[in-house]
């Protein structure tokens, strides 16, 4: 019986190479950034209160605005025929979709530096703490306008470090047919013929 009970309770232990919150949300903020239409920049964001997330966005014209007629040059002799007055920043866009009433108090997790619009948008939505990934605009007045407004309004702002340069999904891996995976069924019967018969048998029960 404590053969059966001991199988039960099993000796497998939990993964440890799961995706911990933090790189979770930014690579969420990442595989949203791939939504984007912009040739040159793809921007995501998302925004988490109390680690779950409540709004998700990317780069993107406005809604209704056809992007096939918009512009989406970042140089042009007319700055009318460039994307920046046109297009909706990643941080804009995951404010206004959010889910929950409010962003109040919640962290957004960003690719990239918020720029001084955003930083605007940020501060007036209550968002209290900005996890961006690069900064490779720091010295650009949009950027040095933004540090010093989420300073000013006390949003705290952090880079993240990664632990992996990357995360791969692979839509085939739910197919694996890796052994470890599969598991022995215990038999109803106790014993320790029924052990050795459970053994016996292998069931696939990598299933949720
Ligand atoms: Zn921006």
């Amino acid at each position: 019986m404590d053969e059966v009970k001991q199988q039960k309770r099993g000796t497998t232990k939990k993964r440890d190479d799961y995706l911990e919150g933090p790189e979770y949300f930014m690579a969420v903020a990442f595989l949203s950034a791939q939504r984007s239409k912009d040739p040159s920049s793809q921007v995501g964001a998302c925004i988490v209160k109390e680690n779950k997330i409540v709004g998700i966005g990317y780069n993107r014209m406005p809604n209704g605005c056809d992007d096939d007629l918009l512009p989406w040059s970042r140089c042009a002799e007319d700055r009318l025929d460039t994307k920046y007055p046109y297009v909706c920043h990643a941080e804009l866009n995951a404010i206004m979709n959010k889910n929950s009433a409010d962003v109040k108090d919640c962290t957004m997790y960003v690719a990239l530096f918020p720029c001084n619009e955003c930083a605007k948008l940020i501060i007036q939505a209550g968002i209290r703490e900005v996890i961006y990934l690069s900064d490779k605009y720091h010295d650009t007045l949009e950027v040095v306008a933004s540090r010093r407004l989420l300073d000013m309004a006390g949003v705290k702002c952090k880079q993240f470090e990664p632990k992996r340069t990357e995360i791969v999904i692979n839509f085939n891996s739910i197919n694996d047919n890796n052994p470890q995976k599969r598991c022995r069924t215990s038999s109803p019967v106790g014993g320790a013929a029924a052990a050795a018969a459970s053994a016996a048998q292998s069931d696939d029960c990598d299933r949720k």
